[in-house]
């Protein structure tokens, strides 16, 4: 039978997934991007995979495969500019890359654009007109579904909030300090904990999550989730310093769309319990409140299938929602 191909390029986990044209997944495999190696070695484990693939579904019924990737990028040319979470890609044409090789159409769509849409058609978003997706993962980007329709912008860039300096000083995305993604993503939030760490140690107070200072530079995102859920007041203070920000780039973004809903991936959906509080808090103080009436925070509701079937929509629907 007829089937697609979606491919999720992500700054540390890439995925191939396989389905049909009603969003049922048959196969998927995953591997780890390891960004260190090139984008070339990356593109050859995609290959390898998909290759061996076709021994089990007739390369002559596939349909169409399409490309979920941080951007910027730009989906009309098929490019891939340089992703801050994919360091060494740099122009990489990567629908031409992929149409050559498989001699199928090949669609590319930003992964918070394909994310949003997977939400708004089956998760969270379901039913709404206007609706924000915010992506908090290795990175921060967003996808904009405006009117009942996706909004890309121009030239691909609509919705790049993570770009969006809402500090003088933090941690660093995009090379600037103080960015959106800088303060809510999964690498700002390390670098953050890093800072806030070493900052407590040097002045002789305990750090019980890490307790010296050589273990601050290997901090995760998720050694902070996990020890903010025990209680642990560090920890619980570098999460209060990403949700305030959070809680200020919601602000923006309600203050200028009056969306209905903003539904919120990876990092926040996993952890939702320590992020609210704070993001309500500052939601409150900074936006306009008629406009936070009429919006719904909320997690993601697709989980851990998410980008499998951000991919898969972007190979279905071809870029023409
Ligand atoms: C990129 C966005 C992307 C996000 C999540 C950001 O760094 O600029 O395009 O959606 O990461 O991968």
């Amino acid at each position: 039978d007829e089937y697609y191909i979606g491919l999720d390029i992500g700054g540390t986990k890439c995925a191939i997934v396989i389905g049909d044209k009603n969003f049922n997944i048959l196969q998927k495999i995953r591997f780890d991007t390891e960004t260190e190696r090139g984008y070339t070695a990356i593109l050859d484990e995609f290959h390898y995979h998909i290759d061996k693939l076709f021994v089990d579904y007739p390369k002559e019924n596939l349909r169409r495969i399409g490309i979920s990737c941080g951007g910027p990028l730009d989906s009309k040319e098929g490019v891939i500019y340089s992703p801050p979470n994919l360091p060494g890609w740099d122009r990489v044409p990567i629908v031409e890359v992929f149409n050559k090789k498989y001699g199928v159409p090949v669609a590319l769509q930003n992964d918070a654009n394909a994310c949003a849409l997977a939400e708004w058609l089956m998760g969270a978003g379901k039913g709404t007109q206007n609706m924000i997706f915010l992506t908090f993962g290795t990175g921060m980007g967003s996808g904009l579904i405006l009117n009942g329709q996706l909004y890309t912008g121009t030239n691909d860039l609509g919705g790049e909030v993570g770009h969006i300096r809402l500090a003088n000083t933090g941690p660093v995305g995009f090379g600037k300090a103080g960015s959106f993604e800088g303060f809510c993503s999964g690498g700002g939030i390390a670098q953050l904990a890093k800072t806030v760490v070493t900052e407590r140690l040097g002045r002789g107070e305990s750090v019980e999550f890490c307790p010296n200072i050589e273990m601050a530079g290997e901090l995760t995102a998720k050694d902070v989730a996990m020890a903010a859920r025990i209680d642990d007041p560090v920890a619980k203070e570098i999460v209060r310093i990403s949700a305030e920000y959070l809680g200020r780039g919601l602000a923006v973004l309600i203050d200028i769309i009056n969306p209905q809903c903003i539904v919120i991936g990876s990092i926040y959906a996993r952890n939702e319990m320590l992020f609210k509080p704070h993001v309500d808090r500052v939601l409150k103080e900074e936006a306009i409140p008629a406009a936070i009436e009429v919006c719904k925070i909320k997690p993601a509701l697709l989980g851990e299938s998410l980008g499998d079937f951000a991919a898969l929509g972007v190979a279905i629907y071809e870029n023409e929602f």
